[in-house]
């Protein structure tokens, strides 16, 4: 078996663990290091590390404290790997850690963090998803059952200064573009970073500096692909001596898109990983952003029902080629389609946020109107979804459905 360099121990909190960080910064010291060549295991805590339970109230989901995410494990320093490299690594399997066969979906608070959809689900709500094998069900989301496509939704190697100064200063930039506005970004919060085995001054300066975790970044980062999945070859920038290859944010499944924020199926796990390099491959490649290949195993759901959408959103204000207001329409009409059989609306958009849904841009140059589809596998259903003369039935009452939690300044 080969060596689990990192382990986690879910019992305790993950701020105690030194060998995990929640920032990136050139700064933080190496958990370990691997040879090229080398295959090993890295275990993981979920992405919000442990904050979340497995239990019928969705009060975690409303009043977690988003400063603290993600919780990474790494840096893994790669001997040998040296700015302007690429970092191969091959996910060679992932899995749900022994003692915690479960995992979670939900919204946020439109008041802290909200989703993709926020203005129709503006409370927290929650639903638990217990893994059997490779198969994911949940006790709040009846009547779907489906394969996991295991992925990291974070995974990349450590920014060296001039990135990092790049990103705060850009990032900060659309921040103070309208500073009514929360949320468009998030700049560095030394009150919550966990810097590794960093200690006294290095330790200040990254928690002072360090770039948040939430983007996907030029270094891959959180980009929540899910066809990233074990199996999967990809190809990092490298910028720092060592590449310092970080992992965290597992997910058993994901629709494209992880429009529920809160986030796909999340999940404590490990990954076997394998890491070669390939010298000066950023300028022999022509690359900027990481690249992959997929994996040879995936789910065969072959049949779906496909929702349009197009950038005219639900008053009817017209954008001009806007994906984003495209996909939402198409996701807006798949839930209103899923409850017609009986899901309440919050259980349709966890499906769609977990399950191996499709997401395509189909079109870009339409003028006015971008079009975007949903692609829906009516196989994980244990009913028939189709449409027919005869109408839908009803297959749920309604007595199930997800904990909700209502944030008073709402
Ligand atoms: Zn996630």
């Amino acid at each position: 078996m080969p060596e689990t360099l990192i382990k986690v121990d879910l019992s305790q909190p993950a701020p105690s663990n030194p060998l995990v960080h929640n920032r990136w910064h050139p700064d933080i010291p190496m958990a370990c290091w691997v040879n090229p060549g080398d295959d090993f295991v890295l275990e993981t805590y979920d992405w919000t590390g442990g904050f979340i339970q497995n239990n019928d109230s969705a009060d975690d989901v409303r009043d977690i404290d988003l400063t603290t995410v993600h919780y990474l494990s790494g840096p893994v320093g790669v001997r040998g790997a040296e700015p302007g490299d690429l970092l191969v690594v091959d996910l060679l399997d992932i899995g749900a850690k022994d003692d915690s066969l479960w995992g979670f979906n939900g919204f946020f608070s439109k008041n802290n963090g909200g989703g993709f959809l926020t203005d129709h689900f503006p409370a927290a709500q929650k639903s638990i998803w217990d893994f059997h094998g490779m198969f994911t069900s949940s006790r709040h989301v009846p009547g779907v059952k489906y394969a996991g496509l295991i992925h990291p939704g974070l995974i990349g190697c450590l920014p060296d200064p001039k990135m990092l100064e790049t990103w705060n200063t850009r990032e900060q930039a659309l921040i103070d573009s309208d500073p009514a506005t929360s949320g468009l970004a998030n700049p560095p919060f030394a009150g919550t970073a966990h810097c590794g085995q960093a200690q006294g001054e290095v330790k200040a300066k990254i928690a002072a500096e360090g770039a948040r975790t939430v983007p996907p970044r030029e270094h891959g980062g959180n980009c929540d692909i899910k066809d990233l999945s074990r199996g999967s070859k990809i190809f990092f920038p490298v910028y720092v001596d060592g590449a310092g290859l970080s992992v965290g944010d597992l997910h058993f499944s994901q629709g494209d898109g992880e429009i529920t924020f809160c986030g796909a199926i999340e999940m404590a796990g490990w990954v076997h990983m394998k890491v070669q390099l390939i010298k000066g491959g950023m300028a022999k490649y022509g690359i900027k952003n990481p690249i992959f290949k997929p994996s040879p195993i995936t789910p065969t759901y072959n049949d779906y029902i496909i929702f349009e959408g197009i950038s005219v959103d639900e008053s009817g204000k017209q954008y001009y080629l806007d994906v984003n207001v495209a996909y939402k329409q198409a996701c807006l009409n798949a839930i209103e389609y899923l409850k017609k059989f009986g899901y309440s609306g919050a259980q349709a958009y966890s499906i769609l946020g977990t399950a191996p849904v499709q997401g395509h841009i189909s079109g870009v140059v339409d003028v006015p109107n971008a079009c975007a589809t949903l692609w829906l596998p009516t196989q994980i259903f244990d009913f028939d979804i189709n449409p027919s003369a005869a109408g839908p039935v009803k297959h749920l009452d309604g007595s199930i459905d997800m904990p909700i939690s209502y944030d008073l300044k709402l």
